[in-house]
């Protein structure tokens, strides 16, 4: 049965339809592992008022208890100092009821983020930026890996699109999207040119991609005359304009894809999906490897 909706020549990437199948697989593996005894934990800390963080951790925490996980919210004040946040760190660090630790970004000025990364047991590191993962994900080693990336390389494997020797042109060069995804495509054999805002030629690159990540944050950027005739295109921009949200590349640029993911539906739903699948991940690895 074909999963996907098929327009025209396009195939559009229906992340929310992936995101479901990943979730309804991650609910299963909870139930079993309920029955014994063990309950997939997740706690979120969010540090100040900003509405959009607020957004995000309420579903993170509506999805955790939709899967059957155990959910904690640490909601701090603005003013909270480093010192405290690293003391609850630690606690979530030895509960054992815990076995991923989110914590939102960004964080208030006066707290060095990356200080707090680095505090995270990199067996809760859910998110996958502390250094160790960070590190393992560069040599190939299984660890906890970022959660949006991660994403990405379950919609190319859903739709069996194969990129091994094909050249996968990654826009934008973030820890958090741009670097992960490059290291993830490597390692599944594409050749990877990694391009940011001083990259010169900067439209034949992209038009030699036979796969485009674009993750720039720019509405629209991408546009089909840099594109070429057939490429898989992954939209991870989310820019929010009069209109609604967009992505960072055009809408024309589907009449030259062969495939590629809406703004939204793409991209987006498979965030937080991987996010629950890693929590369970992590639990897995805590309960049996240790
Ligand atoms: P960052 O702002 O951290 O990085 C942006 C990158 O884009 C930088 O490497 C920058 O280059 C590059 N860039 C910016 N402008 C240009 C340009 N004109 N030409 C070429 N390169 C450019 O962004 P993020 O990676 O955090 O996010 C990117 C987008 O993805 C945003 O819209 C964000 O909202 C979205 N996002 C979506 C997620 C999801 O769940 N779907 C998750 C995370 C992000 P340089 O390094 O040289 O400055």
């Amino acid at each position: 049965m074909l999963d996907y909706c098929k327009d025209g020549g396009l195939m559009i990437i229906d992340g929310r339809h992936v995101s479901k199948v990943i979730r309804e697989e991650v609910q299963i593996e909870v139930e079993r592992l309920k029955t014994k005894g063990i309950v997939p934990g997740l706690a979120v800390v969010i540090v100040g008022q900003d509405p959009a963080s607020q957004s995000y951790v309420r579903s993170k925490e509506k999805t955790c208890l939709n899967l059957g996980m155990y959910s904690e919210k640490h909601a701090l004040e603005a003013s909270t100092s480093q010192e405290t946040l690293l003391g609850l760190i630690d606690d979530l660090n030895k509960n054992d009821k815990i076995h991923g630790i989110l914590v939102q970004m960004p964080l208030p000025k006066h707290i060095d983020e990356w200080h707090v990364i680095n505090a995270i047991d990199p067996r809760k590191d859910v998110d996958g930026f502390h250094p160790i993962n960070v590190g393992k994900l560069s040599i190939g080693v299984d660890g906890l890996k970022p959660c949006t990336p991660y994403g990405m390389i379950k919609l190319l494997e859903h739709y069996d699109l194969d990129i091994s020797g094909k050249h996968a042109v990654v826009l934008g060069r973030s820890n958090i999207v741009g670097k992960p995804i490059g290291m993830m495509l490597l390692q599944k054999n594409a050749t990877v040119t990694t391009c940011h805002s001083r990259t010169e030629n900067l439209k034949e690159i992209l038009k030699s991609a036979d796969l485009l990540v674009v993750a720039i944050g720019r509405p629209g950027f991408v546009t089909k005359d840099m594109v070429k005739e057939g490429a898989i295109v992954l939209d991870v921009g989310i820019n929010r304009v009069e209109t609604g949200l967009v992505g960072d590349v055009a809408p024309e640029v589907m009449e030259v894809a062969s495939h590629m993911t809406p703004v939204p539906g793409g991209v987006g739903p498979m965030t937080i999906t991987m996010l629950m699948n890693n929590t369970l991940e992590a639990c897995k690895k805590i309960n049996f490897d240790a």
